[in-house]
């Protein structure tokens, strides 16, 4: 390809014609999706810009969606195409959108959501974070775009706050998951976890945002928990939008909980970003998607895009290493996530591991997924049990 077209292309990646918007005017707003806005919110600061971040997603939100969507399109997208509306409501003038290549509808997101919002009368540049194309460089270039900073000490503390915010709010998580099934008093991992939320989002130094991960971990640590409770472990997998999102998963991750379940989520934002920002030189453990290649290499040859092919590594990785059970969460009509629905009813006879199926969309009632959670959590709190009564055998 021409260096002629390369730059066509990448001005097009960062600016869509037809909008003149003022630097010092710009207005940034990016989709909700789990934690992102604590990095994304300090990253822009920073740098100099001014955020806006539409409200978490609701009802209204997903009704504003789909009003607005083609039928079938995923819900990822309705979510998505809602949360610009939002933010363009409140004073949004320049649109982020992540991008990924692949043979989903991901990549057709940018293009269907600008049209949609140009047709509604909406005025806005839209600005595409393609981050599998150059990692570290091709962020820096998209926030140069709408941001013009030029200071590189920006840049770093801008990055090192963005990393250590989204860093500490996964190990939060990842201890909510562990404590939330043993926790003594109802609620207590809970209110750490929000209470370490917020001070996540209103650390603005990068040597209080390097101290927050180990702060959680102490403060974690005095929770009262049984230690001796039999508690299983469930790999909770899936497309990666509806994993983060606790709306779009009807707060699953709380339901098992407080069933006794430990719940490990295979999707971090944090090991997404450390992944996909790093430059691979410094990357030098085996990456998630490369060890569900290789796990998945019995099942399936090749990635077929989204998560499908961690959605088959991943179950088999959990079979041969203990894991209790698996939930794979999947929006309806992804494309990626049904192949892989296809392929686990064998993975499942075959690695002996017992796996629910949820299919969400805005039709899902949350009653019936719950009865479905419930039996699913008995079924491997009983195997469990059954488990270690014949290791003491
Ligand atoms: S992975 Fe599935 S839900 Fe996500 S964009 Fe692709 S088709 Fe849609």
């Amino acid at each position: 390809m021409s260096s002629l077209t390369d730059k066509k292309l990448n001005k097009d990646r960062y600016s869509q014609r037809g909008t003149s918007i003022a630097q010092k005017d710009r207005r940034l707003a990016w989709p909700r999706m789990g934690n992102i806005s604590l990095s994304m919110e300090v990253i822009a600061n920073t740098l100099g810009a001014k955020p806006v971040i539409p409200p978490a997603n609701t009802n209204e939100a997903l009704e504003i969606g789909v009003k607005n969507s083609i039928e079938g399109i995923c819900l990822p997208y309705k979510l998505n195409l809602a949360n610009y509306i939002m933010a363009l409501e409140k004073g949004a003038n320049t649109l982020i959108m992540f991008q990924a290549p692949g043979s989903c509808r991901f990549g057709n997101y940018t293009k269907m959501a600008q049209k949609t919002l140009q047709k509604m009368g909406y005025h806005f540049d839209m600005v595409v974070f393609d981050m599998y194309q150059s990692k570290i460089k091709q962020a820096i270039e998209a926030l140069w775009h709408v941001t013009r900073c030029i200071n590189p000490y920006r840049y770093y503390k801008a990055f090192s706050m963005g990393f250590s915010k989204a860093f500490a709010v996964d190990t939060a998580e990842r201890l909510m998951f562990y404590t939330r099934p043993r926790e003594i008093n109802r609620g207590d991992a809970e209110n750490c976890y929000k209470k370490w939320f917020k001070i996540i989002g209103d650390t603005n130094t990068i040597g209080g945002c390097r101290k927050l991960k180990k702060q959680i971990i102490e403060d974690f640590g005095k929770i009262p928990i049984d230690k001796n409770k039999i508690v299983p472990k469930v790999y909770l997998l899936g497309e990666f939008f509806v994993l983060l999102d606790p709306y779009t998963n009807q707060d699953i991750e709380k339901t098992l909980g407080e069933l006794g379940i430990e719940v490990e989520r295979q999707i971090f934002f944090s090991d997404w970003l450390e992944h996909v920002l790093k430059p691979s030189i410094f990357y030098r453990k085996e990456s998630h998607r490369e060890r569900c290649v290789r796990f998945a290499k019995d099942y399936m040859k090749r990635a077929i895009g989204g998560e499908c092919i961690e959605t088959v590594g991943d179950t088999v990785y959990a079979a041969k290493n203990g894991i209790d059970g698996i939930i794979h969460v999947m929006p309806f009509t992804c494309m990626p996530e049904i192949v892989a629905q296809n392929i686990l009813p064998k993975v499942s006879k075959k690695e002996e591991i017992p796996v629910l199926e949820l299919v969400l969309d805005e039709q899902t009632g949350k009653t019936g997924n719950i009865t479905r959670i419930e039996a699913f959590a008995d079924l491997v709190i009983r195997k469990k049990l059954r488990k270690e009564n014949e290791i003491k055998k």
